[in-house]
């Protein structure tokens, strides 16, 4: 049966959106290169994992799944599997409770080796930063685990810096946490660090877990990490000189689709169904000018309070944009009616100029629309790479986790956003609004070149011969020694 096996790597996302949809298209491009893949996930999550399944049972591709129930966790209600389920001060237990599959994970491990059937051992593992704890596991089993960073290489090394000098880092006397070792001087406002750095608590048992963890990530056998080399190759190279491992850049990490233009008109699920009717969608966008309208998105997660909402809208009535505005419902427990209710005749008044979609937005056909001029975004990093991807500058409104950092790249580092609000709870300035969009929207704008420039350079990256593309395929043929080697 060894004969016909191919170079089998276990991979292990952590179970958010963000951090699982570009895990799950790093995986489908390995497939593409030749190898095949286990991707480990919770029965509550399995439904994330089911597009790629399917994709992978029509192209001929080798990938399956590896569902373990995730036993209960005192604190945790029960059920919980999801970043997306639970409220911020359970985020570390939930991070913790994973731990529980390293027991099943090795279990597996040695049934595979014992079979003749199926894909054989995994000769390595790739799983999540926030799972740096597999480290360990690997380590058991005698295999190298990489980590995968579904951030970018700025994020990735801040985080690096973060829990390497925790908690001395986050206990300076003034508010600001200044990162040592970077190649120019960082620093970031305590309420600015990412929620991991603030929910850690000295002497707690779980915040310690958390802590260990995370630094096994620098001691992993590599990194792969969703950006591309003109991006951010000051981050990779310092991240390389510090940790002496590997980086590689695999990004930006798309469906392939994205990058054909004659596909692009089609939408490209990205985490969950549309709710919107695609052609009425396109035939709107196709009417506007080019590059005149600004859409409008806060992640999978953020959702606006009334008066946010209210002043956001009085911002977007004042300027003559056309826009796209995506408003989500609060999660379950938040009580409704405070949350993304616009103002009363706002949508009759912006009839035609502007559109409002209740649920989930085709993001990628939204941004590859020559007609989206600009987009305000909470920057999770995702949002960040499909917009720089598709050429479409940004407006900034960060609201927690990373996004602060990535806001920072964006405008100061790669001067391809504007600054507009900052915080989850803040309530925006109209006249900030209008300022930010005016700038944005400037043909010979900064911001507007700078987009053009970095698509360009992206599109490149994932070519055949372009920077990530050879970076991938550097990564393929090392995972192959592997394989040899154990054969
Ligand atoms: N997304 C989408 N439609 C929506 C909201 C989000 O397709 O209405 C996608 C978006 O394209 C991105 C992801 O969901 O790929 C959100 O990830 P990001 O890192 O930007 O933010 P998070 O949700 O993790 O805060």
């Amino acid at each position: 049966a060894n004969i016909e096996r191919r170079p089998h790597v276990l991979v292990f996302p952590f179970p958010a959106q963000g951090h699982m949809i570009p895990l799950l298209d790093l995986t489908h491009t390995l497939a593409c290169h030749g190898l095949s893949l286990t991707v480990l996930t919770t029965p509550q999550n399995q439904s994330l994992l089911d597009p790629l399944l399917h994709k992978a049972s029509t192209e001929g591709l080798s990938i399956q799944a590896l569902i373990i129930p995730l036993p209960p966790t005192e604190g945790l209600p029960p059920g919980c599997e999801n970043l997306a389920q639970i409220p911020l001060h359970l985020f570390f237990l939930l991070m913790h409770s994973f731990k529980e599959l390293a027991h099943p994970i090795e279990h597996w491990f040695q049934q595979q080796k014992n079979s003749d059937y199926g894909f054989g051992p995994p000769v390595c593992m790739i799983s999540d930063f926030f799972l740096g704890w597999t480290y360990d596991t690997a380590t058991k089993l005698g295999i190298p685990r990489i980590v995968f960073h579904p951030c970018g290489a700025f994020d990735a090394f801040l985080h690096y810096s973060l829990w390497k000098y925790m908690p001395g880092l986050m206990e300076s006397d003034d508010d600001k946490v200044h990162f040592p070792e970077l190649p120019h001087p960082v620093s970031f406002a305590k309420h600015q660090i990412s929620s991991l750095g603030q929910l850690y608590k000295r002497s707690d048992p779980v915040s310690e877990f958390i802590r260990y963890s995370m630094n096994l990530n620098v001691k992993s056998w590599g990194n792969l990490i969703n950006t591309f080399n003109d991006l951010e190759a000051v981050y990779m190279d310092h991240l390389h000189r510090v940790s002496g491992r590997p980086v590689w850049s695999v990004g930006p990490l798309f469906p392939p689709a994205v990058f054909d233009p004659k596909q692009r008109r089609t939408m490209i699920e990205r985490g969950k169904p549309t709710t919107i009717n695609e052609s009425v969608f396109l035939q709107w966008l196709d009417s506007r000018g080019e590059k005149s309208v600004i859409y409008i998105c806060f992640g999978s997660q953020a959702c606006l309070s009334n008066k946010q909402v209210e002043e956001m809208a009085a911002g977007l009535e004042a300027t003559e944009e056309s826009f796209i505005w995506v408003i989500r419902d609060p999660p379950s427990g938040m009580p409704a009616d405070e949350y993304g209710v616009l103002p009363q005749g706002f949508e009759d008044r912006m009839e035609g100029r502007g559109l409002i979609i209740r649920g989930w937005a085709p993001q990628l056909l939204i941004l590859s629309h020559p007609s989206v001029g600009g987009f305000l975004s909470h920057c999770g990093w995702n949002s960040t790479l499909e917009s720089i991807t598709l050429g479409v500058p940004l407006i900034t409104w960060p609201m927690a986790a990373d996004q602060y950092y990535n806001a920072r790249l964006l405008v100061e580092y790669l001067k391809v956003g504007v600054r507009f609000c900052e915080g989850a709870t803040t309530v925006p300035d109209r006249d900030d609004w209008r300022i930010a969009v005016k700038r944005l929207l400037a043909r010979e704008g900064e911001e507007m070149k700078r987009a053009e420039e970095l698509s360009k350079a992206a599109r490149i990256a994932v070519q055949e011969g372009g920077t990530s593309y050879r970076n991938i395929e550097a990564f393929v043929s090392e995972i192959k020694k592997l394989f040899l080697q154990a054969s």
